[in-house]
Parts: structure tokens; C-alpha cells; sequence
């Protein structure tokens, strides 16, 4: 271990050399430190003190860490539906951090320069989509849902071209592995014999060690992916998270949410709400998500069927049985996080219909997602069209003689309500203002305050600005990736 705790471990070159390829981050040319994680760092072992030095340079790529192999990994993908070759085009991977806790975390640097995998780009980030995804991948984490971290935001002091030129940075992001379903077709067309067995074996031992010495061990981590990414995407539905761009490398194995480009919060309940500028058929709209997760799944065990049955047969049946599971389980998560946002507990014969007659009135009165269930979760009421309708009095009327059926005090279902209904989200408008003032001002204080208060997204002592929606003139109705 180094005097900044380093503990870079690399697993992941123990698989083929077509697996990835060996890359030395670029240079920065002023490289800034202007955020910095240090309560993950802390999780990872790392040492203040001592990483504070070292820090601009080794999470800008001037420097490594001790013990660091940089690599770019290979992967492909669905983007949109259509199949490519793809990898790390601007990020390497540093190594694997083992935490005191025996986590084994991935430290990316995101943004530092061209890599084999590049094609035409030019490996670098813009300061824009790094700090967003520094934002809003920490709220993710606040909302108690899987996600990639953020440990570090550099600025270079280079400008990055992109039609216009922007200010150039790093991100340096943390996850449990980098593995995408886009790994695994990478794998399955890959040059070699056995490539998605080895992939499957190491993806097996390093998120699912528990399946490693079960019979019919491929079998079982299909289902458990299929298992992880029903109860992400339910966890995605709940809050009203849009992800985007859910092509299949933005997919993990893990069951961790990756890739922040042109994600968003809704704020007025629609089920076709979709905000990405690059999405004109709306394929990866709120309501598609779920469609879209088993859509990628099925990709992903296509990869494995040569491990699931010799018989191609057989192994399309297994497949497909697995397969199907995936809409039932996201049924019943999904239903099930509605009646935790209700306070219902599932024994009345309607639990389930009120939800669903809650969403219709929501969307039809275009009421906000979050603030409607927060209020609810507080017994109060808004000033807005939703709770002005004699359809919705009704409805609370039955919702809360259902409450008071349950046999517990109503307030312990309200008290429950707020532990899962949040008063504040990463809303657009607030999310902008913080950009705006960073990029073109270069002034980190409202991106800090709002970083600071989405790590607390169930509490209530929040001002006023942080959990109302936008007024009309704030709007965000479009987002970009970066
Ligand atoms: P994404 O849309 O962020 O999922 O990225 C899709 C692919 O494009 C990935 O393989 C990235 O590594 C690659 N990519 C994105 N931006 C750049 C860039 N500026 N330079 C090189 N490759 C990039
Ligand atoms: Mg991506
Ligand atoms: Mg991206």
C-alpha cells in the first residue's frame, strides 16, 4: 500500500489481451482540482492528507497512481438498436481499488485522451457533461439507487472542440466493474475460443461468487442479471428517472446505472416523457425503459447460449424461459415500489389499481412526479390542478380508508412514505443553473451546495428552491449527451 492508500490490483488483464489494451492517459495541460469526493475516497482507503499532492495530477492522467496499468477496454453494443464495435474511447481504467472493506472498485479517468479505441474522436471531455455526470450520479447514489460514483473533477485548462470550443475535463468515475452486456457480444464476436466463458466466469466471480460453484452456473447468472436490472429499472421508475441512452453498452452486469449523458429527472408526470436532443423516435422514453432492459437482456443472452446447452435448441428454450421472467419480476417490483410510495401494504384487493388511477389522474392534470408523491408522504396538499379535482379527492378519500384499513397508525405509513418518496431530485432547471455558473463563470458553489443537498434527497429541512418544481420560464425540455 502507498502512503495514499493505493491498492491497484488488475484482474481484468487475466483475461485475453483481446479484452483490452494497454494506454497511458494523455496529458493535461493545467489540470484544476475542482471537486473532489472525499468521503468515497475515505471508502476506498484512500488518504486525504497524502492524495491532496498527488491528487490534480493523478486524477487529470499527468500522473499515476502507484501501481497503476492503464487500460482502455474493448467492448461493442447496440446503439439505437443497430450493432458496432466500440471501447473505451475516452476513458482508461486505472485499476482496481481494493477498499479496507474487500471491495473491489474500478477507478476510471474519463475524458484524458485518445485511446486505440478512439475512431474518430478525440478522447476528450467537455467540462458540461463530466460535472453533470458528477451530479447526478452522486444523487443517484443519495436515492439509495446502483450507480457509478464520482470521485474527482478536473478542469485541463485545454479547450475541447465541439462545433464551438468548450472547457476540457476529467471525471474520474468509480464503479464495481465496467462489465456492460456490450462486453459480452463484444466476447461472443471476438477473436479466440471461449471468450464469453471466460467473461462469464470472471463477471460470475466478481459480482455473483455465490453461483460460482453451482451446476448449472450460466443459467443462474442470467437470472441474476435479469434479477439486478428488473429492480434497477423499477428503481429508475420510481423516482421518475429518464436514462436516455439505454443502448447495451450502457448496461452493466452489476446491475450499477452508467453513462449520465442526456439523463433527466421528469418533473410533470408523463409516461412518454423523453428529454434526449439525440432520440427523435423516442426509444428510450420513461415508459419504454422497461421494454428497452429486456430488449437488452435479450442481447445479452444470446451471448451466452453456447454456455447455457450444447443443443442450440435447448439452449434458446433456457434462454427464453429466463427471459420471460424478466417482465414478470419487473412487475412485481415495480408494483410493489408503488405501494411502498402509497403506504399500502398489498393486502387490499384495489392496492394495486390505485396506483395505477393515482399515474392517470397525475399525468392527465400534468401534475409533478415527485412533489405530488412527497406530499402525499406528508399529508398535505398542493395548489395545483390535480389536487383541485373532485376525481382526486375521491381517489385520496378511498387511499386513505385503504391507509386506515391496514390496522397501523397512519402516520407509520406515512413515516414510511417519506423514506422512499424524495423531496428533492436532481431537477433539470437546478441542474442547469449549476452548470451555467461553472462552465461559464467557473464558480463551483451551486454545484457544490446542490451536490451537498442531493446526498439527502428523504429530508425535509431542504429550502423551498431545492424541492419545487420549475416555473414555466425555468423549464429544461431537451437534454444533450456529452
Ligand atoms: P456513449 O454514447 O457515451 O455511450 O459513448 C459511445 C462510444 O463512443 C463509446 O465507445 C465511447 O468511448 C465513444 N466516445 C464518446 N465520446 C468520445 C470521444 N470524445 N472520443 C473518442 N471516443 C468517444
Ligand atoms: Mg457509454
Ligand atoms: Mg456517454
Amino acid at each position: 500500500m502507498t502512503e495514499s492508500g493505493w491498492q491497484l490490483k488488475h484482474t481484468y488483464t487475466e483475461l485475453p489481451e483481446v479484452f483490452y489494451r494497454e494506454t497511458q492517459p494523455e496529458r493535461a495541460a493545467f489540470p484544476e482540482m475542482v471537486l473532489f469526493n472525499w468521503k468515497l475516497a475515505g471508502e476506498l482507503g484512500l488518504d486525504a492528507a497524502n492524495l491532496q499532492m498527488e491528487a490534480p495530477d493523478v486524477f487529470s492522467g499527468n500522473a499515476l497512481p502507484k501501481g497503476s496499468r492503464p487500460i482502455a477496454q474493448a467492448y461493442a453494443g447496440h446503439q439505437f438498436g443497430s450493432f458496432t464495435m466500440l471501447g473505451d474511447g475516452r476513458a482508461v481504467l486505472l485499476g482496481e481499488q481494493l477498499a479496507p472493506s474487500g471491495k473491489r472498485m474500478d477507478i476510471q479517468l474519463k475524458g484524458s485522451g485518445r485511446t486505440p479505441f478512439s475512431r474518430m474522436g478525440d478522447g476528450r471531455a467537455p467540462l458540461r457533461p463530466m460535472l453533470r455526470e458528477y451530479m447526478i450520479s452522486e444523487a443517484m447514489h443519495g436515492l439509495g439507487i446502483p450507480s457509478t460514483r464520482a470521485m474527482a473533477l478536473i478542469t485541463t485548462g485545454e479547450a475541447v472542440s465541439r462545433g464551438k470550443m468548450l472547457p476540457g475535463a476529467v471525471l474520474t468515475r468509480v464503479a464495481s466493474s465496467h462489465i456492460r452486456v456490450g462486453t459480452f457480444e463484444y466476447a461472443a464476436r471476438a477473436e479466440g475460443d471461449g471468450n464469453v466463458r471466460l467473461l462469464a466466469d470472471y463477471a460470475i466471480r466478481r459480482h455473483y461468487p455465490e453461483l460460482a460453484a453451482k451446476p448449472d452456473k450460466y443459467r443462474e447468472f442470467l437470472d441474476a442479471v435479469i434479477e439486478r436490472q428488473a429492480d434497477l429499472i423499477s428503481k429508475w421508475q420510481h423516482v421518475g428517472f429518464i436514462h436516455g441512452v439505454m443502448n447495451t453498452d450502457n448496461m452493466t452486469i452489476s446491475g450499477e446505472t452508467i453513462d449520465y449523458g442526456p439523463c433527466a429527472f421528469m418533473d410533470v408526470y408523463h409516461p412518454e416523457t423523453c428529454f434526449s436532443s439525440i432520440d427523435a423516435q423516442k426509444r428510450y422514453s420513461y415508459q419504454n425503459q422497461p421494454g428497452i432492459g429486456q430488449w437488452n437482456i435479450a442481447r445479452f443472452a444470446e451471448t451466452l447460449l453456447p454456455l447455457l446447452h450444447e443443443d442450440k435448441e435447448e439452449a434458446v428454450k433456457i434462454a427464453q424461459q429466463s427471459l420471460s421472467h424478466f417482465g414478470q419480476l419487473y412487475n412485481e417490483k415495480w408494483q410493489k415500489g408503488m405501494r411502498d410510495k402509497l403506504g399500502l401494504d398489498g393486502s387490499g384487493s384495489q392496492d394495486d389499481a390505485l396506483g395505477m388511477e393515482l399515474l392517470d389522474l397525475m399525468s392527465h392534470h400534468q401534475a409533478d412526479f415527485t412533489k405530488t408523491f412527497r406530499t402525499l408522504s406528508l399529508d398535505g396538499w398542493n395548489d395545483d390542478a390535480l389536487m383541485a379535482s373532485e376525481r382526486f379527492k375521491d381517489w385520496r378519500r378511498r387511499w386513505q380508508e385503504r391507509l386506515e384499513a391496514q390496522g397501523l397508525v397512519v402516520e407509520s405509513a406515512y413515516e414510511q412514505m417519506r423514506q422512499v418518496n424524495p423531496a428533492v431530485i436532481p431537477r433539470n432547471h437546478l441542474v442547469e443553473e449549476a452548470l451555467n455558473l461553472a462552465v461559464e463563470q467557473g464558480d463551483y458553489s451551486k454545484a457544490t451546495k446542490l451536490i451537498e443537498v442531493f446526498a439527502t434527497p428523504f429530508d425535509d429541512g431542504h429550502d423551498k428552491e431545492y424541492k419545487e418544481p420549475p416555473e414555466d420560464d425555468e423549464k429544461i425540455t431537451m437534454t444533450f449527451c456529452g
